[in-house]
């Protein structure tokens, strides 16, 4: 079937297929990978290659570290106010849909967060003009969504904040096209969209922001911590880490971050146009300038339709074509393990689902 499920999310082919051959012995060891230690050479190995490997895909500079984090993309964005900024200092957000609100609501507890912009009174169907957004002066930070995964917001330029670090939530949308990672302080995302399997996330921070005073923390708390440790502070998630490191291969060797920005300008292209092309069949309300590659939340122009829409769907095996709750209707998650093949499936069964009850 094509999986278009928003996160966790369809993993390329040959990844499950090269993890499947190795589950029960791992190169030869006699043991499965997941069963060895994280500081045995195996494991060291691994882990050392998947942190090559993603500074060569996403063109990560050597002034900045890279982390791999257990916890979700919501444990980083609560540990990024205790790593780089005290209580009494204000943190700005811009507020494109609902990752961001859950973005500030857990720094809120640690320091004067503050909403600079949002988009939310236009129902998150664009993003505030940068000219709107009522920055501080002495602000820690700028954190933006880069990818709203439940509204299909996404930021297509990188906004000019000055001298203030820009903070980026990448969890649906990193290594999906290239980016200037020195225009950012810091960038994380969850695994579980481009990157492999949920339980890990990943953490690229400028390397001078490591010395920001920060909070009191325990060192598990503490990104320095973690860094000296080589994000092997306590027992990492060493399977997740594993196959991330096989999906960071797999792009690659697909062709890396350039290849993708054209695949997936091309399938995001097909399914907006279907969408466009219905006569208000079908909708889809984001302002088109800064419309997702990577999530398509879209309407029937008819409620009645979503449930036979859907079991059409799965009985053609389109899987995972229903829309986050908070919004309804369907959303098409296509991130870079989604081949063009499975968006010209999907289209086409759009098209003649139309035809048969339009
Ligand atoms: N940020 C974005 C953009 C997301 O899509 C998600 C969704 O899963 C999260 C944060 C939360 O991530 P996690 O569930 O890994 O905490």
């Amino acid at each position: 079937a094509f999986n278009f499920s928003a996160g966790p999310a369809t993993l390329p082919e040959p990844v499950l297929l090269q993890a499947q051959s190795e589950m029960l012995d791992w190169h030869g060891v006699g043991a499965s990978i997941v069963e060895l230690s994280h500081r045995g050479p195996e494991f060291m190995g691994i882990a050392a290659e998947a942190e090559a490997d993603l500074r060569r895909l996403v063109g990560i500079p050597d002034d900045y570290a890279v982390l791999f984090m257990q916890g979700g993309a919501t444990t980083q964005q609560a540990l990024i106010a205790l790593n780089f900024a005290n209580p009494r200092q204000v943190a700005d957000y811009v507020i494109s849909g609902h990752w961001g609100k859950t973005a500030i609501k857990q720094v809120k507890p640690y320091l004067d967060a503050r909403v600079a912009a949002t988009g939310e009174a236009g129902g998150f169907r664009g993003i505030p003009a940068r000219a709107s957004w009522q920055l501080s002066d002495d602000a820690a930070y700028v954190h933006v969504t880069a990818n709203e995964t439940i509204h299909g917001v996404e930021f297509r330029d990188v906004p000019d904040v000055g001298a203030v670090p820009l903070f980026a939530d990448f969890s649906s949308s990193i290594a999906s096209e290239p980016i200037d990672v020195s225009k950012y302080g810091l960038i994380y995302a969850g695994a579980q969209k481009n990157l492999g399997p949920v339980g890990i996330s990943v953490v690229i921070v400028r390397r001078d922001l490591l010395d920001r005073a920060g909070q009191p923390r325990a060192d598990i708390f503490d990104y320095r911590s973690h860094l000296k440790g080589e994000s092997m502070l306590n027992t990492p998630p060493t399977w997740n880490w594993y196959l991330a490191g096989l999906v960071f291969k797999w792009m690659l060797a697909e062709g890396g971050v350039q290849e993708f920005a054209v695949r997936n300008a091309r399938k995001s292209a097909l399914l907006y146009s279907t969408i466009d092309g219905s006569g208000g069949f079908y909708r889809n309300e984001v302002d088109p300038a800064v419309r997702s590659r990577m999530n398509v939340p879209f309407f029937l122009h008819d409620e009645a339709l979503d449930k036979p829409f859907l079991k059409e769907a799965a009985a053609a095996q389109l899987i995972s074509l229903k829309g986050h709750r908070a919004l309804g209707g369907m959303r098409a998650s296509i991130y870079n393990a989604m081949p063009v093949e499975g968006v010209q499936a999907l289209t086409a069964f759009m098209q003649d689902f139309q035809n048969r009850h339009g």
